[in-house]
């Protein structure tokens, strides 16, 4: 077994690697970005290596960086997470030179499903069922577009080099196949720089279920059972399980097999995934799945299989890599019990799921319930240059119903203040219908996306205790600054005060009088209630409001606050009182950039009549691209941004004519 060695990654992932190692006795080496200099994984590493500027390709993807530090640091091997250099078969050739070894596969395994077209085409060949599509040379426009009428619409394009959902265009009527050619081949290019595309038949009722298999040098290769990410946004998993919901024994035996013989087609080594496509139009059937492709790598949503089998999967990549045989044979393994996991990120699901950035001001994970896997902590910022990924939330319950209650609890228990987040997104997932009872498909979200990202309204209680947060009146009274006591109890205990909140984007004056013994009479709407702050331990309050006795935290940020609340979070803003009541007059004229990024392309043009909701531009960030709506109907004043430009977040990209001004 390896003494030392490197991860090439950062966030949970690099602290999960770290993790094992150092139950195994191994040390750590951790490289880092400029961006990441104060980073969790750096802190629970041995040692770290600075590798350069914030950028991946200036940091994480520096191949030279990298083994510059294992050579420094003595590290044997190199373990790349996912993502970054982990499915880049130069890197691996790279270490093989310098005489350090990949906990992964081989240069030529990747190389062989590196790209989806050449994957398929090797699948076929091993006998492995595979999508019904075009998977050729030919990249002629008017050549695909004959093959996708060939194959029948709905079609799905797909960038060859694609990953992570990036470069894929569903087509259903062929008046639009060009322009979705045109859009996955830009995307393709953007993020792997490869614009050439397959075509597939897109199934339209499927399931997506992946097989983990695992390989060592002495010829074996086994399965650990089957994994269920049909529970996507945008080709995006968002929550994971295993095993899959009524999966016929009959099925999971011929999917394992036909991993198996994927992974054997090319000697394959190390953890890797065999992601099929289940067409269940008429159920779960064994001759109704095939292979999409090959992750050559530990997958994001390993821990489920890790929390039904009881193997931990990145102790077999360390064994595996420095040449053990596999632990376990196919005998050996078995499963028992669900496991979910959701992806807690900082994202903006009721806008669009725009990617957010900010500071963790609070984080409370739900460590007591739930395996979490995290590369942040409180007071951590999530920046622009990486994925905005906070936590993994895993459980395990002995049925699919006690582990998906477990999910639910460990989400509602989960607080994040100073950035937004999609735990209620991920909740509401929890509690879907469908969902509960096993009954998914990819298009379960996008069907029923509505009533997933509505938003509750912000309940009184939590109003008024944000008003008393606001007013500085939920301190403690015994306090050891004697007039902050004095302020905020006596002082002005006979007077009223108003607290200005921004709710859902409206501005309320709240008017708040002080009674006797930290009781407050607080004006929502028509009525006057009257809350009792009984206790006060940090962040969290007991309070007493018409003999209701609950229990609420409230975090403040820079500009807002946040009330936590029976597994809910409500955020409401500190608008300064001098300022203008701007933000809502201007944001309906508007179109901002909601995060740094490229404007990729601009559809309008200055003094044209647009409609509410048509798209106006295209926004890379994060190198995904996200359309830009028109807030309203009406005329476009000034086109403030040009293709190519760099923006920051809060660029005002393009305005809207006053409605006085467009209809005169
Ligand atoms: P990526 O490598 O970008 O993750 P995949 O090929 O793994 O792309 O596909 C991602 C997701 O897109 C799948 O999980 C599935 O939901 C959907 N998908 C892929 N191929 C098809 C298809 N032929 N029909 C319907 N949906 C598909």
């Amino acid at each position: 077994m390896f003494k030392k060695i490197l991860i090439a990654n950062r966030g949970e992932i690099a602290c999960r690697v770290i993790g094992t190692a150092k139950r195994l006795g191994i040390r750590t080496v951790a490289v880092y970005s400029d961006a990441d200099a104060n980073a969790k994984h750096v802190a629970m590493a041995d040692e770290a290596f600075h590798i350069g500027p914030a950028p991946v390709n200036e940091s994480y993807l520096r191949i030279g960086k990298i083994i510059e530090a294992c050579r420094i640091s003595g590290a044997e091997a190199v373990h790349p997470g996912y993502g970054f250099l982990s499915e880049n078969p130069d890197f691996v050739e790279a270490l093989d030179h310098a005489g350090i070894a990949f906990i992964g596969p081989s240069a030529s395994s990747i190389r062989a499903m590196g790209l989806k077209d050449a994957a398929k085409a090797l699948m076929e060949k091993a006998g492995v069922p595979v999508v019904p599509g075009y998977h050729g040379d030919n990249q002629d426009p008017d050549f695909l577009e004959a093959k996708a009428d060939e194959i029948g619409y709905p079609v799905l394009i797909k960038a060859r080099a694609g990953g992570g959902g990036k470069g894929m265009r569903r087509v259903d009527d062929p008046k639009d196949f060009q322009a979705a050619l045109t859009g996955a081949r830009r995307e393709g290019e953007a993020s792997f720089g490869d614009g050439r595309v397959l075509i597939e038949k897109y199934l339209t009722k499927p399931r997506h279920i992946e097989i983990q298999v695992f390989g060592d040098t002495h010829g074996n290769a086994v399965h650990l059972f089957e994994r269920d990410c049909s529970l996507q946004r945008r080709h995006q998993k968002v929550i994971e399980e295993a095993p899959a919901p009524d999966m016929p024994e009959e099925m999971r035996a011929a999917m394992g097999e036909a991993a198996v013989r994927a992974a054997k087609a090319i000697d394959y080594s190390g953890a890797g995934t065999i992601e099929f496509i289940a067409d269940v139009s008429e159920g779960l059937r064994s001759d109704r799945f095939f292979f999409m492709e090959m992750n050559t790598r530990l997958q994001v949503e390993h821990p489920v299989t890790e929390l039904i089998t009881g193997e931990d999967l990145v102790e077999w990549q360390l064994r595996v890599a420095s040449g053990e045989v596999l632990p376990k044979t196919q005998e050996q393994l078995s499963f028992s019990g669900w496991a979910f996991e959701a992806r807690l990120y900082a994202e903006d699901a009721p806008k669009g799921f725009l990617p957010a950035i900010g500071t963790l001001e609070h984080l409370a994970l739900p460590e007591a319930i739930a395996r979490v896997d995290s590369g942040v902590r409180s007071g951590d910022e999530i920046t622009p240059y990486y994925d905005p990924m906070i936590a993994k939330v895993i459980v395990h319950g002995p049925t699919r119903d006690a582990a998906l209650g477990k999910l639910l609890a460990a989400l509602e228990a989960t607080e994040v203040a100073g950035c937004v987040t999609n735990a209620a997104f991920l909740s509401a997932l929890c509690r879907h219908d469908g969902f509960s009872k096993g009954d998914v498909d990819t298009g379960l979200i996008d069907r029923d996306l509505e009533q997933l990202i509505e938003e509750p309204d912000v309940p009184e209680d939590a109003v008024a205790l944000a008003a008393l947060a606001a007013l500085g009146l939920t301190r403690p009274a015994e306090g050891s600054d004697p007039f902050e006591t004095l302020a905020g109890w006596r002082i002005w205990s006979a007077s009223r005060q108003f607290a200005l909140l921004e709710i859902a984007g409206d501005r309320r004056d709240i008017e708040v009088r002080a009674l006797e013994n930290r009781r407050f009479a607080v004006h929502l709407d028509a009525k006057v209630k009257t809350y009792e702050i009984v206790q006060v331990d940090g962040p969290a309050l007991t309070y007493d409001c018409d003999g209701h006795r609950a229990r609420a935290k409230v975090i403040a940020g820079g500009q807002d606050l946040t009330v936590f609340q029976n597994g809910h979070a409500f955020t409401v803003g500190l608008p300064d009182r001098l300022s203008g009541d701007e933000d809502a007059a201007g944001a309906g004229d508007q179109v901002i950039a909601p995060m740094p990024g490229l404007v990729k392309v601009v559809f309008a043009e200055a003094g044209e009549d647009v409609t509410k909701d048509q798209p106006l531009l295209i926004l890379e960030a994060m190198k995904m691209e996200h359309t830009l709506k028109a807030p309203r109907d009406g005329t476009i004043g000034d086109l403030l941004v040009a293709e190519g430009e760099q923006v920051t977040d809060g660029t005002v990209l393009l305005a809207l004519k006053e409605e006085a001004d467009a209809a005169a």
